[in-house]
């Protein structure tokens, strides 16, 4: 079919790139369905249609949401790995819900390539591998779409659910999507571990602001910016891509720290932040630290991103993933039973990505098999990533976490010393010990310095007393017991 286009460059040239690309993509759809099979990768996988490569990213289509999502949550870290391998240029991955009205115009090489996935295909038609599509959003021509990532439909502040652990950032999200710019809160600095929503959050002020009118929005990750900066540079065009930075009311840079060891981004940062700040715009920017300690960037930065709203979002508590189970279960429709929700809750306990794919991974067994959900099945479908959080803590972790804690040395777990300073954290660690391993009270006094065993329970017991009459020593212990138990 290029054979009537001859005299059409780009047209040439794009389709020789599809070509290629389908070239690729067979031989990722052959490596993919060894590894993980005919029926999963029918079920998920065949479907999956090429779309254009952008600098570093290429894009993979979806027929549905719920087929983009999960195919993200399952294979997400895979395809973008196995992309990578065939293509050692293309280092992301980006998966999104193709516009069905879309009719690509498959070539020879595009039909070749999804003959062969397409085996046994009983209801679906055939669909094309390669497919110039576009994407879903409405919303993205609002978006500084030539410096900026689009944003997740599904990131918003409808779909968040709140708990004490993010209160405080979701307040200030908020705040920042109804005012932007106000003194105080400019920039707002988000942060905390991976999967605990930080860049649901940043999506949903960019929604808000964009449901609300007239503002230009730039959302991208620090690694996205770091990219389009040494583009611009090669590319001789540093002053046009400081001047569409600089021309946004909101600019959210998700990721920052990305951007340590990266010294001259790092410095166009700053150079764009000030400009940014000093025109009254607002900034909002993620990291996986609080700015002090982000040892790695400037100082002069560090100190501009404490200046305006810092707020954290901690660890999920056990109230807050049933919330987000429920509310997720509920949304899509198929009834999970409240002892599976627990159970999940209790077992998936590092962080909400983590959780949300165990949950989709269960919906859509439901879903494709058709039968309910029940404490067995998850059992069995999530089989894998139950082992993985299995995870046992050892003694030694524990005393080593203990004795950090509470500034004591770690050879005061096994001394003979004992004065209140040191023997307090002993017990909790004993405590701890007990909770989190399955280790007898003998075997914990051997790993405490051959204690006996009655040490061990009295230990045990004094802080169990403890932390009954000390709310503050049973929040410290509960700390404890959190960041080992993830
Ligand atoms: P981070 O950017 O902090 O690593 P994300 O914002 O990507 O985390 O969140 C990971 C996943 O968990 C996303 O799918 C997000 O929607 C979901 N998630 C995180 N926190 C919440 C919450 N409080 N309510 C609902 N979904 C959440
Ligand atoms: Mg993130």
């Amino acid at each position: 079919m290029t054979g009537g286009l001859e005299g059409y460059d780009a047209v040439a040239e794009a389709n020789a790139q599809k070509s290629v690309l389908a070239i690729h993509w067979s031989r990722i759809c052959e490596r993919l369905k060894a590894e993980v099979g005919e029926v999963e990768y029918r079920a998920w996988l065949r479907q999956i249609t090429v779309g254009p490569v952008e600098e570093d990213e290429i894009t993979l289509y979806l027929p549905t949401r719920f087929l983009r999502d999960w195919v993200r949550g399952q294979y997400g870290d895979r395809l973008g790995a196995l992309w990578h391998a065939e293509v050692p240029a293309i280092r992301r991955v980006e998966l999104q819900v193709a516009r069905p009205s879309a009719q690509p115009a498959p070539d020879a090489v595009a039909q070749e390539a999804s003959a062969a996935p397409a085996a046994a295909a009983p209801s679906e038609p055939a669909v094309p591998a390669v497919a110039p599509v576009a994407a879903e959003s409405p919303r993205q021509a609002e978006v500084r779409s030539d410096l900026a990532a689009p944003l997740e439909p599904r990131f918003t502040f409808d779909t968040f659910v709140v708990g004490k652990p993010n209160e405080f950032a979701y307040a200030c999200a908020r705040r920042v999507a109804e005012r932007p710019s106000s003194p105080g809160f400019n920039p707002l600095f988000l942060y905390g571990g991976v999967g605990l929503g930080k860049t649901h959050l940043m999506h949903a002020i960019g929604a808000e602001l964009l449901r609300g009118g007239k503002v230009s929005v730039a959302y991208m990750s620090a690694e996205k910016f770091m990219y389009r900066f040494i583009g611009a540079i090669r590319s001789q065009s540093t002053l046009e891509f400081k001047d569409q930075l600089r021309s946004v009311d909101v600019l959210m840079i998700d990721d920052l720290q990305f951007l340590i060891g990266k010294d001259n981004t790092q410095d166009e940062f700053f150079h764009t932040f000030n400009a940014l700040v000093d025109a009254g715009r607002q900034i909002v920017v993620s990291a996986d630290k609080s700015p002090s300690d982000l040892s790695g960037l400037e100082d002069r930065l560090r100190t501009r991103l404490g200046c305006g709203m810092v707020a954290d979002i901690h660890a999920t508590t056990f109230e807050l993933r049933i919330s987000i189970l429920e509310a997720k279960a509920a949304a899509s429709g198929v009834v999970v039973p409240a002892k599976v929700l627990e159970f999940l809750a209790h077992k998936i306990t590092s962080n909400v990505r983590e959780l949300e794919g165990a949950l989709n991974r269960l919906i859509a067994h439901a879903n494709l098999f058709g039968r309910p959900v029940t404490l067995e099945a998850t059992q069995d479908v999530l089989h894998d990533i139950l082992k993985a959080h299995d995870r046992r803590v050892t003694i030694e972790e524990i005393q080593r976490k203990v004795a950090e804690h509470w500034n004591t040395r770690l050879t005061d777990m096994f001394s003979a010393r004992r004065g209140r300073a040191v023997a307090r954290p002993r017990q909790v660690a004993m405590y701890l010990a007990k909770q989190l391993t399955s280790r007898s009270y003998p075997e914990i006094g051997r790993k405490f310095g051959n204690r006996d065993h009655t040490t061990v329970m009295y230990g045990v017991t004094k802080v169990e007393q403890l932390m009954a009459q000390d709310p503050a020593f049973a929040e410290d212990v509960e700390l404890l017991r959190r960041m080992l138990e993830t």
